[in-house]
């Protein structure tokens, strides 16, 4: 029964339409509803969410917060969907388009994350070294920083990292470098393209790259269904 009501809470907070105060305890400025988010758009151009396999045909997605599997145990997101603002998500176009040539190719594991989805985060998990402090909100509320692993092309396998996504431990620092040269080469590999196209690490997690103007792009907390139906 507790899992059911666990179930629950996190799909009303994250697909609801309906806002209330509760939302957002820290005075934040947020983009909540469909209108602020396209009065930002229509003022700013480069805030404009994008649809990740709109904009790249055929990328690889595995988002593990719209499955069971991830650190809270049950679904935060309603449909597996990745969207990035305008900028951020040209770059990794072309950033894809230089790993395509080698015969790699990246799959996506998060990008814009609503911000109902970080508060509760912070509920289950409150270290702010793995998960945003809700008072300030996190890069993937505003459409700026993505997660991602390199895959083979031609077999879709992933390309061994230091950890599976989300391991919240030592291991996953990029100062972390007690592990074999083959996986230090895939991790260095994939910074290295990333940072050649304008994304920057966060020590922490290999996974999580910000975009160079990362905090100049607005929180937000509209869910992927309103973006999918506008
Ligand atoms: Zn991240």
């Amino acid at each position: 029964m507790k899992r059911i009501s666990f179930l629950l809470i996190p799909l009303v907070l994250v697909a609801s339409c309906h806002r209330t105060d509760s939302r957002n305890p820290y005075n934040l400025p947020i983009a909540n509803t469909m209108e602020i988010y396209l009065a930002q758009v229509a003022q700013d151009p480069r805030t404009e969410l994008v649809d990740l396999e709109e904009i790249i045909p055929g990328i690889a997605l595995h988002i593990a917060y719209a499955t069971e599997d991830n650190f809270t145990g049950v679904p935060i997101y309603s449909s597996p969907k990745a969207f990035l603002c305008r900028p951020v998500a040209e770059a990794l176009v072309a950033a894809q388009d230089s790993l395509s040539k080698v015969g790699l190719g990246f799959k996506i594991l998060d990008a814009y994350r609503p911000y109902a989805g970080t508060l509760y985060f912070y509920q289950v998990y409150p270290d702010t070294t793995f998960v945003a402090n809700p008072r300030s909100g996190s890069i993937h509320n505003r459409g700026a920083a993505v997660d991602l692993t390199l895959i083979c092309l031609e077999t879709g396998n992933e390309l061994e990292m230091p950890t599976p996504f989300d391991s919240f431990s030592d291991t996953a620092s990029h100062a972390f470098t007690d592990l074999p040269e083959h996986v230090l080469q895939n991790r260095a590999l994939l910074r290295g393209i990333m940072e050649a196209y304008g994304f920057h690490i966060y020590e922490p997690e290999w996974w999580h790259y910000n975009f160079t103007d990362a905090r100049s792009y607005p929180l937000r907390d509209v869910s992927f269904e309103e973006l999918m139906n506008h």
